[in-house]
């Protein structure tokens, strides 16, 4: 099932992909959480609900010229993985790390596709980075390896803007300072619910700028897959449904070209990962 958050008239509402049509799912069964992270904490009962409700729902939007939001607006957390692709990790001369680098973004910094990407004035070396999301569905502390991806919902392309001249050249480093400036982290379409993807690890994943493609490789090059991830980061907080973890990015960002490529007003950039879609996003200068 893909799940879509879309604006309307009537508000905000939560929609399952049915063809070229978006199933209103609250409006097939009024009982069904509003929001995609509220029908993920109630759990898989609700989720069957859900897809009975994208089956036999009357009311649709069309998908052409609807306003796509980001799938979840509102995790309480989430949570970004650093230097987490083989291939990324030796082009920027990194060793391969030993244990996750662990950064957040915040809410703030959520946007949807089609929203522009918005440079702040304090940073001239805005980057770019595709990355797979996977989202948490089932609540857990010290999960085991081997349940980890029972707590997995399902994934969504994100995008992970990146300041670079924050990140790597501030006192003491300042990841997180230059990762959540607002709309640096944009999600979506759509969250695939993961019975739906046969292998998270063997997905193809591509940015393109303004049409040419600047990353291309695939979820195989992760260094810490998804099972480990969920276990190393519920043995120091406990898992939310609707959190969100953005897994690393692959070779060809920015700063590791030469000249260094930096995102600029009009910039479009798309985002696309097998099975997933495609996320894409203008670039504009602060009004
Ligand atoms: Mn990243």
């Amino acid at each position: 099932m893909r799940l879509l958050t879309i604006k309307t008239g009537l508000g905000t509402r939560l929609c399952a992909e049915r063809g070229d049509e978006l199933v209103d799912l609250l409006d097939a069964d009024p009982s069904l959480p509003a929001s995609l992270k509220g029908l993920l904490a109630a759990g898989d009962d609700a989720l069957a609900r859900a897809r009975k409700a994208a089956e036999t729902g009357k009311t649709v939007h069309p998908m052409a010229g609807a306003t796509i939001l980001a799938p979840i607006a509102d995790p309480q957390k989430i949570i970004c993985m650093g230097l987490n692709y083989r291939d990324h990790a030796i082009e920027t001369g990194a060793k391969i790390p030993e244990e996750p680098i662990l950064f957040s973004k915040y809410p703030s910094a959520l946007i949807g596709p089609g929203e522009p990407i918005v440079l702040p004035p304090s940073s001239q070396e805005v980057d770019f980075e595709a990355e797979l999301v996977f989202v948490i569905g089932k609540r857990g502390r010290d999960i085991p390896r081997e349940e980890a991806m029972g707590h997995v919902a399902g994934y969504m392309v994100g995008h992970d803007v990146s300041a670079r001249d924050w990140q790597l050249r501030k006192p003491g480093g300042q990841w997180m300072a230059g990762k959540t400036f607002d709309t640096f982290a944009p999600t979506g379409p759509y969250l695939v619910t993961a019975d739906e993807i046969a292998d998270p690890h063997e997905l193809g994943i591509r940015l393109r700028l303004n049409g040419h493609l600047m990353q291309d490789s695939s979820t195989s090059q992760l260094i810490f897959r998804i099972d480990e991830t969920v276990s190393y980061l519920s043995r120091l907080f406990t898992l939310e449904p609707g959190d969100l973890v953005f897994t690393g990015t692959p070779p060809g960002v920015g700063m590791a070209r030469k000249p260094p490529v930096w995102l600029k007003a009009g910039d479009e950039v798309e985002v696309e990962i097998d099975g997933l879609g495609v996320l894409a996003n203008p670039v504009s200068a602060k009004a």
